[in-house]
């Protein structure tokens, strides 16, 4: 097979002898690497939670004669195992969207709705962390695609703007069109005014299992893989995602969507209660 990817690195022979090894990395041996550093980060990261489970059962164990104790170790018992929990459904999703590469099915899909289900579903997180949601923008915009894979995108980017935001924030969510040259494209943009991102992190918060200041994000519950999925279903639909943050003043990600056209549009029926 034709050399597709060369991957060049220097080895020092001896202090003054360096050769340079160009290493064949065709597509097929390029995916398998992928998928085995993958399968490697997974056994990993489920090894973590596992662990805590057995360890918190053994001190349950010992403190029998503490009530208090005993209800402590139990509901920590219980947050790990909600972890492992997200972490495996995050896990299966990855997957299958790598096998699914590009959409089987792409239909119209209605934005309002997939916005709607999208901060519904964050809600009670939200609730409880004392953070207001807002959704904004333009409605009746309408894409090609898997209305599915669209909200498991944007409810990753809200609960990101929930998780990562101190109490009385706001998280605003809306969608407009935009023209990108001659192309006529939909911006998805999910803001807040949180914790932020340092723009050095901009690239790696995209990789699978990456985290910014993993004692930072540990106790914020996530696993890693959220912005790898909203990365994973965006190109699939043919799109991109985009941050900008600056760190103390909040985040704003934008999925870019290419736009169905207007004249597409119009022969849409409308959508159910509207
Ligand atoms: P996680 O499960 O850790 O949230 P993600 O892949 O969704 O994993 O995000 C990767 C990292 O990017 C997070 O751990 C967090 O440090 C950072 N991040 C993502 N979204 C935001 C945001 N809205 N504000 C601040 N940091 C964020």
């Amino acid at each position: 097979a034709p050399v597709q990817y060369l991957s060049v690195r220097t080895a020092p022979l001896a202090d003054d002898l360096i050769v340079i090894l160009a290493e064949d990395r065709s597509d097929a041996r390029r995916v398998e690497e992928i998928r085995r550093d993958f399968v490697a980060n997974v056994s990993h990261e489920l090894k973590t939670p596992i662990g805590a489970v057995a360890l918190l059962a053994e001190a349950v164990e010992q403190a029998a004669d503490d009530p208090e104790a005993v209800v402590r170790f139990a509901g920590r018992m219980q947050q790990e195992s909600q972890r492992l929990g997200e972490l495996v459904k995050q896990v299966i999703e990855l997957s299958r969207l790598q096998a699914d590469d590009p959409l089987v099915m792409p239909q119209e899909v209605a934005l309002d709705q997939v916005l709607a289900s999208a901060v519904d579903s964050c809600r009670v997180d939200a609730e409880s962390r004392q953070v207001s949601m807002t959704i904004a923008g333009e409605s009746d915009l309408r894409v090609n695609g898997d209305a599915v894979q669209l909200a498991t995108a944007i409810r990753n980017l809200v609960q990101n703007a929930v998780s990562y935001s101190d109490p009385g924030a706001r998280v605003t969510v809306g969608a407009r069109v935009r023209h990108d040259g001659e192309d006529e494209v939909i911006d998805v943009a999910v803001s807040d005014n949180g914790i932020g991102i340092p723009q050095s992190e901009f690239a790696r918060i995209f990789e699978r299992f990456y985290r910014v200041d993993y004692a930072r994000s540990r106790d914020r519950g996530g696993t890693g893989l959220g912005l790898a999925i909203v990365k994973h279903i965006a190109a699939a639909h043919g799109g991109q995602v985009n941050v900008w943050s600056r760190p103390g003043h909040g985040s704003t990600f934008t999925i870019r969507l290419p736009s169905i056209g207007e004249t597409e549009r119009a022969d849409v029926p409308p959508v159910a209660g509207e």
